[in-house]
C-alpha cells in the first residue's frame, strides 16, 4: 500500500496522541478470535487523517483497520503497529484493530471543511478478512453515498471489494470514486509466497471485471514492483494484459521501498526464497528505504511502454458521475491528483 503518512514517522507533536492510541489499544475489547488471529475494536478519535507527505498525491487518508492479516512479506505499514506498542511481525498480521464508531465520526468530520482527494486504504487493506465480518469500510462508503462532490479512491488486494459494488455505484452517482486493485504478479505460487493470505491474482482480476462491468472506474496497481522478482517484462506485461482484458483503465507501477521494520521481515524472507538476491537487497536498502539512480528510471520507462502497448493510462481516468455539473473541471482535478505512480 502507499503510505498512511507517506512513510514518515510521527513528529514529536504526535507522540502524545500515539501514546494515547497505544493505551486505547491495550484496553480494546476482543471482538473475535479465529485461527490465530484476534480482532479488537479500537475506539477511534478520528477517521480522516491529514497526509503531509510530498510523495502522496492526496491530502486525506482513511484506514479502517490497523494491522493486516494478508501478511505481505514486503508490507511497508508494519511499523504502524509500533504505535500500539505491538511488533510489526506477527502482531501486525495477527492482532487486527477495527476502528469503532467510524461511520459516525466520518459523518461529523465531513461536516467540517474537508477539501481535496480522500484515499482509503493507504496503509492497511480496507478489504482484508476483518471487513467480511465488521464491515467498517462498507459503513464509510455508505456515508460517502450521501455526499456530493467528493473525490475518493480505494486501494485493495482483495476481491471482497466486489461485494460493495452496489454502494460504490451509489457513491459514484454524486462523487468521483476510483478503485485501485493491486496485482503484483499472475503467478499464483509466487503471489502466495509474497502475499501469503491475500486472494489469488485471478480473484482480484475477477473483482476488476465486476467493478468495470458495473460502470465503475477501476485500475490495477503493480505496486510494489520487486527488483529481480516481479520486475521482468513478461511479468509486468502479463499483468497489464490481464488488467486490460478485465476492464482496467489505468496501470500504476510503484517500485518497492523498504522501511527498517519491513526489512526485518523481508530480508529473512529473501534469504529463504531468493537467497541469491538477498545480499543485493541488503546492500541497496540498508542505507535508504528508497531505490535511487538508473534502476527506478528504467522501470518507469518499462512500465510506460507496457501501458502504451495495452492502451492503459498512468492515472485514474477523468470520470464524470452523472450527477456532476457539466463544466470542464479537468485542470482543477489535475492539480488535485497530479499523476499516480
Ligand atoms: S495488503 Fe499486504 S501490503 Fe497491504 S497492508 Fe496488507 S499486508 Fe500490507
Amino acid at each position: 500500500m502507499l503510505c498512511g503518512n507517506g512513510g514518515r514517522r510521527p513528529g514529536p507533536d504526535n507522540q502524545k496522541m500515539l501514546l494515547g492510541i497505544a493505551r486505547l489499544a491495550s484496553q480494546s475489547p476482543l471482538l473475535e478470535a479465529k485461527s490465530g488471529v484476534e480482532y479488537f475494536e479500537l475506539p477511534a478519535r478520528s477517521v480522516l487523517n491529514r497526509c503531509w507527505s510530498p510523495r502522496a498525491p492526496f491530502p486525506w487518508t482513511i484506514n479502517p483497520y490497523r494491522g493486516c492479516e494478508f501478511g505481505c512479506r514486503y508490507c511497508y505499514a508494519r511499523y504502524t503497529h509500533g504505535f500500539l506498542e505491538l511488533d510489526g511481525g506477527r502482531d501486525f498480521e495477527e492482532k487486527i484493530y477495527a476502528k469503532g464508531g467510524a461511520a459516525e465520526l466520518l459523518r461529523r468530520e465531513l461536516g467540517r471543511a474537508v477539501a481535496g482527494h480522500i484515499a482509503i486504504g493507504t496503509a492497511t487493506d480496507p478489504y482484508q478478512p476483518a471487513e467480511r465480518r465488521f464491515r467498517v469500510t462498507r459503513s464509510l462508503l455508505e456515508v460517502f453515498a450521501r455526499q456530493r462532490g467528493r473525490s475518493l479512491s480505494i486501494t485493495t488486494k482483495s476481491d471482497l471489494v466486489a461485494r460493495d459494488v452496489d454502494v460504490l455505484r451509489e457513491v459514484a452517482r454524486g462523487n468521483v470514486v476510483h478503485v485501485n486493485v493491486t496485482v503484483t504478479t499472475l503467478d499464483a505460487g509466487l503471489a502466495r509466497k509474497l502475499e501469503p493470505r491475500a486472494p489469488r491474482p485471478q480473484l482480484r482480476l475477477r473483482a476488476v471485471r465486476t467493478l468495470a462491468g458495473a460502470g465503475l472506474s477501476v485500475g490495477v496497481f503493480l505496486n510494489p514492483i520487486l527488483p529481480g522478482i516481479t520486475d521482468g517484462i513478461p511479468n509486468l506485461d502479463g499483468v497489464a494484459a490481464a488488467a486490460k482484458a478485465a476492464g482496467a483503465l489505468w496501470l500504476g507501477g510503484g517500485i518497492l521501498f523498504l522501511m527498517p521494520e519491513a526489512q526485518g521481515v523481508f530480508f529473512p524472507f529473501l534469504e529463504e526464497h531468493f537467497p541469491t538476491l538477498a545480499p543485493r537487497y541488503r546492500q541497496r536498502f540498508t542505507h535508504s528505504p528508497y531505490l535511487r539512480g538508473e534502476y527506478p528510471a528504467m522501470i518507469r520507462r518499462r512500465v510506460a511502454k507496457i501501458r502504451e502497448k495495452h492502451g492503459l493510462a498512468a492515472a485514474p481516468q477523468d470520470y464524470r458521475p452523472e450527477l456532476w455539473p457539466v463544466e470542464d473541471d479537468s485542470q482543477e482535478r489535475q492539480a488535485m491528483l497530479p499523476g499516480f505512480p
